[in-house]
């Protein structure tokens, strides 16, 4: 056997750590796809970012633009444009950086290209016309008409700005962010019909609707002359529909992972639904919560959010715990300099990064390499290219990779202490 040259061997190496089985029963979105950026923002409320894997498994005539843009700090649309400018500078680095794939199109490609570049900053420029919501990410994939999809989130997601031009969407960084931040489960139970949703990012998405059966009526003029049998028909009728809400919710726990399930209602239809509900439902339950006519999606989403955050601070601190423990056994790094050097080489199984460290550094995205230091890459010996944040290209490097990230939030203080990145390692003496 030949002798594998370290280049060779860190593209091979990359290649099979990025793949992953996907599932095969999605729904492919891109049938449906808008014929345009206009309106796919007009239905990114309503688009399934669930079935969001679909387009991966799809083949694209003309490349695909992937972009992602942060809405923060001094960067919000109602006040200035500054977007528009890191716009045109990731295009300008993204062309650069694919000058020998973008050579290699035929003609129709090249023109979907610039045609997509075009539309997209069309778009961006048009953006404060099209809406008022205060947004902190927007994210676009797009191909001609074959590909529309904008989503928008409220929450910051710690994802890198970026645009890449390739044969297929970049959506590895937004889902797993999706999978990290978890799917919740509502179940809205009104006196006639419930409505299931589910919760990502705190985007709400009605799934299903279950309705009282009717047809008891004739039943009742029969039975008129027994007396209490009208009752016994009107309590077999609720009895049936409670059951067949809790099949339901049974069978979406059953089809999924969901983090936790909300159950909104009156309080009679909140105490009804409690006798109905399966282990499963139960040990997932995160909260009742008590709704009138009146309350709005608003206060809905508000109030379930509240939950979300102690969840996820509870998860925070239990992720922590177990670091901790690692670090003592000697089974963990941390400092960024450590944590570089770990994913440098592939070491990392878990990664905890604070959520608002900073440091710039040097990078060569092709081999995935990131230094601290000017130099050059060890495998293709290209110079390092600057980067502005270390942190947030080491959040990019595990996501592609599929290791846990964890993003801390609640605990800065802890986080400092590690000096706002550590790593669970896999273990160095296999045989
Ligand atoms: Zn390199």
């Amino acid at each position: 056997m030949g002798k594998i040259n370290p280049r060779e061997l860190r593209e091979r190496t990359i290649s099979i750590l990025q793949e992953k089985g996907g599932r095969s029963d999605l729904e492919d979105i891109t049938k449906k796809t808008p014929i345009n950026l206009y309106k796919a923002f007009k239905i990114k409320d309503s688009f399934d970012i669930a079935n969001l894997d679909s387009i991966l498994k799809k083949d694209f005539k003309n490349p695909v633009i992937s972009l992602y843009l942060k809405f923060s700090g001094d960067n919000t649309y109602r006040t200035d444009k500054i977007y528009l400018t890191q716009f045109n500078s990731l295009m300008k680095e993204e062309i650069k950086n694919k000058k020998q794939y973008l050579k290699n199109l035929n003609t129709e490609q090249k023109e979907s290209v610039r045609k997509d570049l075009k539309d997209i900053e069309a778009f961006l420029i048009k953006l404060k016309d099209v809406t008022k919501e205060k947004f902190k990410s927007l994210i676009i994939f797009k191909s001609e008409k074959n590909l529309n999809i904008i989503i928008t989130t409220l929450t910051d997601l710690y994802i890198k700005n970026k645009l890449v031009i390739d044969p297929n969407p970049y959506i590895v960084p937004i889902i797993e962010t999706l999978k990290a931040h978890g799917t919740y489960l509502m179940l809205q139970v009104e006196p006639k019909q419930a409505i299931f949703y589910i919760n990502q990012l705190n985007k709400i998405k009605k799934i299903k609707k279950v309705k009282i059966k009717g047809g008891f009526q004739k039943i009742n003029i029969k039975a008129a002359g027994v007396p209490g049998k009208s009752q016994r028909d009107r309590r077999n009728q609720i009895h049936l529909f409670y059951k067949e809400i809790a099949n339901n919710l049974d069978e979406f726990i059953y089809q999924k992972q969901y983090k936790g399930l909300f159950i909104l209602g009156n309080k009679q239809n909140l105490k009804n639904i409690q006798n109905y509900l399966s282990y499963e439902a139960n040990k997932i339950l995160l909260s009742k919560i008590v709704t009138s006519p009146e309350t709005t999606l608003k206060e809905i989403r508000e109030k379930v959010d509240k939950h979300i955050q102690v969840k996820e601070k509870e998860e925070e601190k239990n992720a922590l715990k177990a670091l901790t423990r690692e670090l003592n056994k000697g089974n963990a790094v941390q400092g960024i300099e450590a944590v570089i050097e770990a994913q440098n080489r592939f070491l990392c199984r878990e990664i905890f990064l604070s959520e608002n460290s900073i440091k710039p550094g040097y990078s060569c995205i092709q081999h995935n390499f990131l230094s601290l230091n000017k130099g050059k890459c060890p495998f293709c010996k290209n110079e390092l290219t600057p980067i502005s944040n270390l942190f947030e290209e080491i959040a990019e490097i595990s996501r592609k990779y599929h290791i846990p990230t964890h993003i801390i939030k609640h605990f800065k203080k802890r986080a400092r202490k590690f000096g706002g990145a550590a790593a669970i390692l896999y273990p160095l003496d296999l045989e």
